[in-house]
């Protein structure tokens, strides 16, 4: 078996476990593989050992392996999006995890409208406040997901949020207890779901299963550290 291989099947167990671990069943946290800067042949490899959801975080890499690959794969767009690529974004993308202001939201809305595509929307919520430069305020957060209709075209399903690098476990269950808080209030006030909750990297994913995840984004602890060097 190659090094990847081994890697995807030590993390989807790992992954597993940490549901278990956390008294919930392994088939509600969905584990996203984070392909950005590895080559479409390594996403055919971990997608015929039989991962089918990948994301990346630009549009231009998205539509690169979208275009080779095959179409049962369901990407993810999980970086920030500008709002001249949303377009582009929408060819391949079927979820975007980082909506960070209301002009990209209406925008996604309207060119999916357009396009007659339903993609599924999470807004990024920058909990902590502090390091990340993108994110809604949890406030802000609350009063875009109040202003759009149960029936938009592109439907709010979520919230995604980052957690600093090396940030210590304390913070993380802040960090990500405080999405899921969020989450919960936010549900409350608009009386429609919002089941998915993106929180967890290669390195914090057991706490954010543990705070309720039913997204995990990893890609280090797949396929290995990365060269921007060569991206
Ligand atoms: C790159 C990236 C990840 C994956 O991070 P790893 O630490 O490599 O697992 C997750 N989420 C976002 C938004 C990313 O850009």
């Amino acid at each position: 078996m190659t090094q990847l291989l081994e890697n995807f099947h030590f993390v989807q167990q790992s992954v597993a476990q940490a549901a278990l671990d956390a008294g919930r069943d392994p088939a509600t946290v969905r584990l996203l593989a984070v392909s950005k800067t590895f080559p479409a042949e390594d996403v055919q490899e971990v997608f015929l050992a039989g991962q089918k959801c990948f994301g990346e975080n630009r549009v231009q890499e998205l539509t690169e392996k979208g275009k080779v690959l095959s179409r049962e794969i369901e990407w993810h767009l999980i970086g920030h999006l500008q709002q001249n690529k949303v377009r582009a974004a929408l060819e391949f993308a079927s979820w975007i995890h980082a909506v960070d202001t209301p002009e990209l939201l209406h925008r996604i809305e309207a060119i999916s409208a357009e396009l007659s595509v339903h993609p599924k929307l999470l807004l990024e919520v920058n909990i902590s406040g502090e390091e990340s430069k993108f994110g809604l305020t949890p406030d802000a957060a609350l009063e875009l997901a109040k202003s759009l209709p149960a029936d938009a075209p592109a439907p709010l399903t979520g919230l995604m949020t980052m957690a600093p690098l090396e940030a210590p476990e304390e913070q993380l269950h802040r960090i990500f207890g405080g999405l899921r808080q969020l989450r919960d209030r936010i549900q409350e006030i608009r009386g429609t779901a919002l089941p998915e909750l993106s929180m967890g990297m290669s390195g914090d994913y057991r706490v954010a299963i543990q705070e309720g995840a039913t997204i995990v984004r990893i890609g280090t602890a797949i396929f290995g550290h990365r060269d921007y060097a060569h991206a």
